[in-house]
């Protein structure tokens, strides 16, 4: 590994080791345009916020083919590594991508995605499936990403994608998941933040005659939905962005009709937020909610519930009655009540908010039916993880909560495979070892998610008991259960007197997190987590005619009537990121551990408190420690032999012994310094990865 005046490329080489010293080799690197820095095989990526001459054809070109340390920090050289460890080692990899909001996460995995699809195969065939793997992209971001104070195309959902290649490491096509997309943007956004991205392309890029067939006008000062602060965002040309995302929903194989159908929703969700309701009294002295006849608002004299009512195919006195009554069921009787105003409001923001996420999820379903692989041969595998960062606002609710119990999941796992594992191996190989501390979060992880006592299933229990929930029972129930736990403060925390804060809101519980203390707010919690839209207004949906929208509704389908509530929004979550844990720990992790510079969204401005911070949460001082006081290499006696026995006389061609001894014999032949070397039980341990480095060489040579 070269080191350079621009900073040292591998914090393992970094002398002296501490925290300021750390910070500081960012800090010339950053300065100097080197964004990436290594902790052994771990890569620190810092956001530029700016465009630099890093990932050109050229670029792609000196990564390729070569060994991890020969050449400068880079994300290629991660990507290029855990590529040809799946094509020629067989090993199944993941890429997992942690950091902040802001920090560079979509960006890094668009860079691994796009180095991957230019370094394997080519032929039409493959590079079909790379255009449909890369351009999926774009289409989900256009409707999963918004602009927020942190970001301006923040990622409201959480995306794993297992791109899957045959054996010749040629790609064959992929599958997403994508997990809870942040709806409640749908219908509100925090001031200075946008609505998803879709919504802006469509009213700016659409043709004349597209928006006439939407009933739509293009002003977005029309639409109650869509912020109007930052409805303009300076870096985001949304009339462009919007062709850009027509052509890429036609290269995923996206039919005309299909476009029409997804645009139609769009635009009736839009709409939605339009639809006024008045009081009107009944006889009976109830107040009875109207859609209020806004005739003359709109063009062409249709009313806004009208034209909705047009676009998706439903008679008009359906949707009206969905949004004044609501049918109640007990003991097989069928009860029907009225809605006052402020529960028709209610009605027509949950409808907004199902709507559109259930599109969402159709899209992901979609794109999989495209990019699906019909082989059943073995394939290997690559998993790239962008999940939403850790999120610390000042009014943080259920979303934040479930966003950052994935992050804290993700931590989890690196502190498993990087640290413990890292020691355990050690302890298991037989190598003298030094324990190093950390911190272990995975006494927060169960207190979110623990099956009895954890905050998650709690929620459940709040949300699924009869009788009266609301977010203050939940919260009273918190405070009982997880009074005591040493990451959870509220104000009034039951038999504990040590983490009762007085200074604390009512209404909030605290977290502390591994990356910081989060105060939650608990207003919505159970609304958001049991997710329940009204009956008549799924059942109103699934009459529709059109052909999209009765897919999204099934529990709408009378003769579905008796089927058992769906899982709460909580419960699926974790079971999700449950499924999501197991299938990264079966595959080789890749790290990217992205670091935002600054708060500014800024270029060449690198805050040295705020990088701190990160490097602090993340472990990454931990991570060196462990890395430096360990071996950087380790290989199985047998492949470390095969691959370097040309070097030595006695290994080559053929080595009849124990492989061990075989790897004794090679390097002491090479001479390869005693301290820079260790025998473990199955593996040969190295400690440098400038001996590894030399290696590489004189085998080329
Ligand atoms: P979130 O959690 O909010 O989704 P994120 O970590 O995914 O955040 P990105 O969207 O990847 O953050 O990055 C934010 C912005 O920073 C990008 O839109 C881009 O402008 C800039 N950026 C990030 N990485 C790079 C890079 N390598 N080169 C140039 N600009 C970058
Ligand atoms: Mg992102």
């Amino acid at each position: 590994m070269p080191i350079f005046q621009r900073g040292v490329g591998d914090m393992v080489l970094l002398e002296p080791l501490s925290e300021n010293s750390f910070i500081q080799n960012l800090k010339n690197r950053f300065d100097h345009d080197e964004i990436y820095t290594y902790i052994g095989t771990v890569v620190i990526s810092i956001n530029p916020y700016q465009s630099l001459p890093i990932y050109t054809a050229d670029k792609v070109e000196e990564y390729r083919n070569r060994n991890f340390y020969e050449l400068n920090p880079h994300i290629y050289a991660l990507a290029d590594e855990a590529y040809r460890s799946l094509r020629d080692q067989d090993k199944d990899q993941c890429i997992l991508i942690t950091g902040e909001s802001g920090a560079g996460k979509t960006e890094a995995s668009k860079l691994v995605m796009s180095y991957v699809a230019a370094v394997c195969g080519k032929g039409q065939e493959v590079n079909k499936v790379k255009e449909q793997l890369l351009q999926s992209n774009p289409v989900l971001e256009a409707f999963g990403n918004a602009k927020t104070v942190r970001n301006d195309n923040s990622s409201r959902f959480g995306k794993y994608m297992d791109i899957e290649f045959d054996f010749k490491g040629d790609p064959l096509g992929g599958v997403i998941s994508n997990y809870l997309l942040e709806k409640s943007r749908v219908v509100k956004q925090p001031r200075g933040e946008r609505n998803f991205h879709i919504f802006y392309q469509l009213l700016s890029g659409a043709s004349d005659d597209l928006l006439k067939r939407l009933k739509l006008e293009r002003d977005v000062s029309k639409y109650n939905y869509l912020s109007l602060d930052s409805a303009v965002v300076s870096d985001l040309d949304d009339g462009a962005n919007f062709r850009i995302i027509m052509d890429a929903m036609k290269t995923v194989c996206f039919m005309d009709n299909e476009v029409q159908s997804v645009l139609e929703l769009v635009a009736a969700v839009m709409k939605l937020g339009n639809i006024e309701f008045k009081s009107e009294s009944r006889v009976n002295g109830f107040d009875e909610s109207r859609v209020e006849d806004n005739n003359g608002l709109y063009t062409h004299h249709f009313t806004v519930i009208q034209e909705i009512c047009e676009l998706l195919g439903i008679e008009q006195i359906v949707l009206e009655r969905a949004f004044s009554s609501r049918t109640l069921e007990a003991k097989q009787e069928k009860v029907s009540t009225t809605l006052n105003v402020a529960q028709a409001y209610y009605a027509r923001d949950a409808l907004a908010k199902n709507l559109y996420s259930r599109l969402f999820s159709w899209l992901v379903t979609r794109i999989n039916e495209s990019i699906k692989v019909h082989w059943l041969f073995s394939k290997k595998v690559m998993g790239v993880l962008d999940i939403y960062g850790f999120e610390i606002f000042e009014n943080n609710s259920f979303e934040q909560f479930i966003i950052n119990y994935c992050n804290e999941k993700l931590q989890q796992i690196f502190i498993d495979l990087t640290l413990h594992e890292e020691q355990e191996e050690y302890i298991r190989e037989g190598i003298e070892w030094k324990n190093i501390e950390y911190f272990n979060n995975a006494v927060i992880c169960d207190l979110i998610e623990n099956n009895n006592k954890g905050i998650l299933a709690m929620l459940d229990d709040e949300c699924l008991r009869p009788g009266t929930v609301t977010d203050e029972t939940f919260l009273d129930k918190l405070n009982t259960v997880c009074a005591g736990h040493h990451h959870f403060e509220s104000r009034h925390c039951t038999n504990s007197q040590f983490l009762t804060d007085h200074t604390l809101p009512h209404n909030c519980f605290r977290i502390q997190h591994y990356a910081g203390k989060v105060l939650y707010c608990v207003e919505g919690f159970v609304d958001k987590n049991n997710d329940l839209l009204y009956r008549d207004l799924s059942q109103a949906m699934y009459k529709a005619r059109h052909p999209l929208i009765k897919l999204l509704f099934p529990e709408g389908d009378p003769s579905k009537m008796n089927l058992k509530r769906p899982p709460t929004a909580g419960f699926q979550f974790r079971a999700s990121v449950g499924t999501l844990m197991k299938n990264l720990q079966t595959k080789n992790p890749n790290y990217i551990r992205c670091i935002k510079p600054n708060d500014k969204k800024a270029a060449r401005i690198f805050t040295e408190t705020l990088v701190r911070h990160q490097v602090r949460y993340l472990g990454l001082m931990e991570n060196v420690r462990v890395r430096r006081a360990g071996y950087a290499f380790r290989q199985l006696y047998k492949p470390c032999l095969e691959r370097y026995k040309m070097l030595c006389q006695q290994t080559w061609p053929h080595w009849r012994g124990p492989a061990r001894e075989g790897v004794e014999m090679l390097l002491n032949s090479l001479q390869v310094p005693k301290e820079e070397f260790c025998y473990g039980c199955s593996k040969i341990f190295i400690r440098n990865p400038k001996t590894l480095f030399a290696l590489e060489k004189k085998r080329r040579e």
